[in-house]
């Protein structure tokens, strides 16, 4: 039987003296010298040559929220390149005629940019859509413009963060009003389709998704259409978990594109909110956050969690929070080989990290979040530079032999962005080597789905899940490396 698949001539990741590699049916089939694996050619065999280019698993973005990337890309209105208020109201009203009936949202306006100097008012979006609940959010987030359909959705007092006026909304009136947002099932389809072919030409073909019920539901009908080119792994909230375990959905059940884990749980906020809970106080503050989940109630949900069989992933930020996650492990009698996981852990000290290996937690980092961090930055702001010096130690956790996964966070979505920064960061002691970055974002974040044995590694029998970039990284500066090409499963589904 020929190979469906030759990629050869190039370098091959973590597989020394060999240049080549051969796909059937999906899977891949077995790597060599290219001499050897080219005697697999048959008349319908595919020859993709690699040119001296380089070879490696699809990346595994192990911390995503994948539906929102697509609807970012689709649904949402980016009014950030407006030229002027009138190019801004254009683009709504274009919006509102091809989705009548539908929500109206748009994003990142910036009238500091506009000759006309105003913020978009309530009159204005009532004139550009005057059919349909329309809104649109500055680009700083905190505030938002809203016409009278929209404004009438929302039921908080005047005066409360809202000026029914002018139309103008901030802070905790801008996320109610995003709440009230529900695209239809064939928006959130068209949602889930793009994510995929964005992440496609991003070089990643699996995610771990910490999904909404919602989400997943779209996911199946995705999938179902054929338009599903990344494998999905996810996390429902911890209140889907008692249906979960009345129906007895474990780990694992789902296909070999869309599965669920386990259940994601909350134990804090975030630093750039102020709500990520710490051992000492935000600088300049009374205040040290919040516990969203104390350690006695993480533990029972812990333990109904391993009950129903699916693994745990907890959200945990700040050094408090870390605490209480490591004190309900003890408590819910997390054992060495349960592989549960930890998301974010951007503050722990190096003796948390000691305990947390005794628990065989997996460590899900962010490397992009780097991008708030060193003089001057948001991190060193909310937390004082000795704090800054230690967030996102991904050193720390190497060292100690801590399993670690990469993702994204999806801000922003992209692997080679946040390799980037842990390849450089602003507190060199924490400085990962190329390969490292390059395991932590595919073997990684496999091991941390319990997917190790399907994706994240060339080797006979995996999921032909392939990335090509324009050079070896060990051999070529990381800002010059460029995604060049994707495959799914053995079929083209990115190409520059
Ligand atoms: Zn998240």
């Amino acid at each position: 039987m020929p190979a469906d698949l030759i990629v050869h001539g190039g370098t091959i990741f973590g597989i020394h003296g060999v240049d080549a590699l051969a796909v059937r049916c999906g899977k891949i089939l077995a790597f060599g010298r290219s001499a050897d694996i080219l005697r697999l050619r048959g008349p319908e065999t595919r020859v993709f040559p690699l040119e001296g280019r380089f070879l490696m698993p699809g990346f595994f973005d192990g911390h995503v929220h994948f539906l929102k990337v697509g609807l970012d890309r689709t649904f949402f209105v980016d009014l950030s390149q407006a030229r002027s208020l009138g190019e801004a109201l254009e683009l709504l009203r274009v919006r509102a005629e091809a989705r009548p009936g539908e929500w109206v949202v748009g994003r990142g306006w910036d009238e500091s940019r506009w000759p006309e100097r105003r913020y978009l008012e309530r009159s204005d979006l009532d004139r550009a859509v005057p059919r349909q609940p329309c809104c649109a959010v500055r680009v700083d987030g905190h505030m938002m413009a809203a016409n009278t359909l929209a404004l009438a959705r929302c039921v908080r007092p005047e005066g409360q963060f809202i000026d029914r006026d002018r139309g103008h909304l901030w802070e905790e009136a801008v996320a109610e009003v995003l709440s009230l947002v529900r695209p239809e099932r064939e928006t959130l389809v068209e949602a889930a389709a793009e994510a995929s072919r964005y992440a496609a030409s991003l070089g990643i073909t699996s995610v771990a998704d910490m999904a909404s019920p919602q989400d997943f539901s779209t996911y199946q009908v995705a999938e179902r259409r054929g338009l599903l080119r990344t494998r999905i792994f996810a996390y429902l909230p911890a209140e889907t978990l008692p249906q979960l375990a009345s129906v007895g959905i474990r780990r694992g059940f789902g296909s070999a594109i869309l599965r669920i884990v386990g259940i994601k749980a909350f134990v804090d906020g975030s630093i750039g909110a102020k709500t990520a809970a710490l051992l000492e106080p935000y600088k300049g503050e009374m205040s040290r956050g919040r516990v969203l989940l104390g350690r006695g109630e993480l533990a029972r949900l812990w333990r109904k969690v391993m009950e129903a069989e699916l693994q745990m992933a907890v959200h945990a930020i700040g050094d408090r929070a870390i605490e209480e996650v490591l004190a309900a492990a003890r408590l819910a009698g997390v054992g060495f080989h349960d592989r549960h996981r930890i998301e974010h852990l951007e503050l722990p000290t190096p003796a948390q990290l000691e305990r947390l290996k005794d628990l065989g937690l997996v460590a899900s980092m962010q490397p992009n979040f780097l991008q708030w961090s060193g003089p001057g930055r948001m991190y060193e702001d909310r937390l004082g530079p000795a704090r800054d010096a230690r967030i996102d130690p991904h050193r720390w956790v190497l060292e100690r032999g801590i399993p670690l996964a990469f993702g994204s966070d999806g801000m922003p979505m992209g692997p080679l962005y946040g390799i980037g920064l842990a390849l450089a960061p602003p507190h060199p002691l924490q400085k990962v080597t190329v390969e490292e970055a390059l395991l932590a974002y595919t073997k990684g974040a496999a091991y941390a789905a319990f997917a190790e044995d399907e994706v994240g590694e060339i080797s006979p029998g995996k999921w032909a899940d392939l990335v090509v970039l324009s050079g070896d990284p060990a051999k070529t500066p990381w800002e010059k490396i460029q995604v060049e090409a994707t495959f799914f499963a053995g079929e083209l589904v990115f190409s520059r």
